[in-house]
C-alpha cells in the first residue's frame, strides 16, 4: 500500500497512525482539510479486516466531514479517527485514554467525537487526557444526545423540499414513509405527526414501531415493503446504500429526505437516476448535518436553543442546493458538493492573504529592529 498515493487520491493533509500495545490501540486519525478550522469528526471502532480497509474508511469518511462542515456553514475541517478492534469486546478505559493522549498530541488539529462503535462514555475517557473531544454528556457540560437536533434539521430540510415541489412547506396530510424507528426517526415522527402528516413506519425491530405507535398514530409496514409504499415522501432513517438500482425502480415517491448516512449506493449514478425520475433528493450529508452542528456547538459552550437555530438553517441550505441543481441541471448531490467546494475555495483565498500578511509583518519586524 502506498500511503502517500492514497492521501493524494483523497487530497489529504495529514494521516497519523497511533499504536500502543499495552492499551491494545491501533488507530488512524485522518485530517482531510483544515481550511475552515480544526478537523472535527467521529471516532469509529470497527473490526477492520486489514489496515488498508481501516485507512480507506478513515480517508473516505474524513473527506465527507470536510464537505458536511463546509455546507453547514461551520468553521471546522474534516477529520475522522478509526480504531481497529471489536467494540463489543476490546473497549477499555485504557484504550480510550491512550487514544485521547494521541489526540492531544495533535494539539487541536483534530477534535474527536463519537461514531459507530463508540459512545459518550468512551469519549469521556478520551476527554480525561485531552480537551479536544466533543459530544460528551450534558451532566459534565457537554451537548448530550444529538438526535433531537439531527431530527429537527431533517424535518426543516423535508419542508424545504415540500415547498420546492408543491409551493407550500406544509406537511399536513402528506404521506411520509419512514425507514427505521430509532433515535432520529423517533423525534422526526413527533414533528411530522404534530403537523398532521400520515405516517408509514418500518423497522427490523417491530417492537420499536409498536412503541412509537402507542404515542402517535403510525401505520406499521414490513421492512421490505417500505420502498413500494404509495407515499409522497420517503425518509430513510436507518442504514446506508438503500437507494440503488433495485429500490429506485420501485419508488413512487416525489421527495426523499431522511437522516441516514450514505443513502446512495453510488453517489453519481444514483443521484443522476433520481434526477431523471424527477424525485427530489435532499443530500444526506446536508439534511442530517444537525448532529454535527450539535457537537460543534458544544465547543462554544453548549446551548440547545442555539444549536436548534443553526439547524433551522438547513431549510435555506437545502433550498440553495435545489436552486443550483435546477440552474445547472445537475443532481442535488453534485450541487451540494459544488457549493461546499466553492466555500472552501473562497475561504482558502482569505487564508492565503492572512499568511502572506503575517510573514511580511514578521520580516518587517525584523527589519525595523536592525
Ligand atoms: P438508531 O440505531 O437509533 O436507529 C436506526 C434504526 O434502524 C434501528 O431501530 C434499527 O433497528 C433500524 N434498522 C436497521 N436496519 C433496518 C432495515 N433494514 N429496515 C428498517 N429498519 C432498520 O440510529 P439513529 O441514531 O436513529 O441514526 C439513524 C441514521 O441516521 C444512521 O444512518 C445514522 O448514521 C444517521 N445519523 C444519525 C445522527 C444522530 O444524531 N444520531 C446524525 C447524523 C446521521
Amino acid at each position: 500500500m502506498e500511503i502517500f498515493d492514497k492521501m493524494k487520491e483523497f487530497d489529504h493533509e495529514q494521516v497519523t497512525f497511533c499504536f500502543n500495545e499495552e492499551a491494545g490501540l491501533k488507530s488512524i486519525i485522518a485530517i482531510h482539510d483544515t481550511t475552515l478550522g480544526p478537523a472535527l469528526g467521529g471516532t469509529r471502532m470497527w473490526n477492520y479486516k486489514n489496515v488498508e480497509n481501516a485507512l480507506h474508511d478513515a480517508l473516505r469518511l474524513s473527506k465527507a466531514m470536510t464537505y458536511k462542515s463546509a455546507i453547514a456553514g461551520l468553521n471546522f475541517g474534516g477529520g475522522k479517527a478509526v480504531i481497529i478492534g471489536d467494540s463489543a469486546i476490546n473497549k477499555s478505559e485504557l484504550l480510550f485514554r491512550t487514544f485521547g493522549k494521541f489526540v492531544d498530541g495533535l494539539a487541536g488539529r483534530f477534535i474527536a467525537a463519537e461514531d459507530v462503535g463508540t459512545d459518550v462514555k468512551d469519549m469521556e475517557f478520551a476527554r480525561m487526557e485531552t480537551k479536544y473531544v466533543t459530544g460528551i454528556s450534558k451532566a459534565i457540560g457537554g451537548s448530550g444526545d444529538p438526535t433531537p437536533v439531527t431530527a429537527y434539521g431533517v424535518y426543516v430540510g423535508m419542508k424545504a423540499c415540500a415547498h420546492e415541489k408543491w409551493g407550500s412547506d406544509s406537511l399536513n396530510g402528506r404521506k411520509v414513509a419512514i425507514q427505521g424507528a430509532g433515535q432520529v426517526a423517533k423525534h422526526l415522527i413527533e414533528y411530522l405527526f404534530n403537523e398532521g402528516a400520515e405516517l408509514f413506519v418500518t423497522d427490523i425491530d417491530e417492537d420499536k414501531v409498536k412503541k412509537i405507535g402507542e404515542l402517535v398514530k403510525v401505520q406499521p409496514v414490513k421492512p421490505d415493503e417500505i420502498y413500494e409504499i404509495d407515499a409522497e415522501i420517503f425518509s430513510p432513517c436507518a442504514l446506508g446504500a438503500i437507494i440503488n438500482d433495485e429500490t429506485i425502480s420501485k419508488f413512487k415517491f416525489e421527495i426523499i429526505a431522511g437522516g441516514a448516512n450514505n443513502q446512495l449506493e453510488d453517489e453519481v449514478k444514483h443521484g443522476n437516476k433520481l434526477l431523471k425520475k424527477d424525485i427530489l433528493y435532499a443530500p444526506d450529508y446536508v439534511i442530517n448535518s444537525g448532529g454535527l452542528i450539535n457537537v460543534a456547538n458544544e465547543l462554544e459552550g453548549y446551548r440547545q436553543d442555539r444549536a436548534m437555530k443553526h439547524a433551522e438553517e438547513i431549510y435555506h441550505i437545502i433550498k440553495q442546493v435545489i436552486k443550483k441543481s435546477k440552474a445547472e441541471k445537475i443532481s442535488t448531490v453534485e450541487a451540494s458538493n459544488k457549493i461546499a467546494e466553492e466555500r472552501l475555495n473562497n475561504i482558502s483565498k482569505i487564508r492565503n492573504i492572512y499568511s502572506g500578511f503575517s510573514s511580511y509583518s514578521g520580516r518587517l519586524g525584523e527589519l525595523t529592529k536592525r
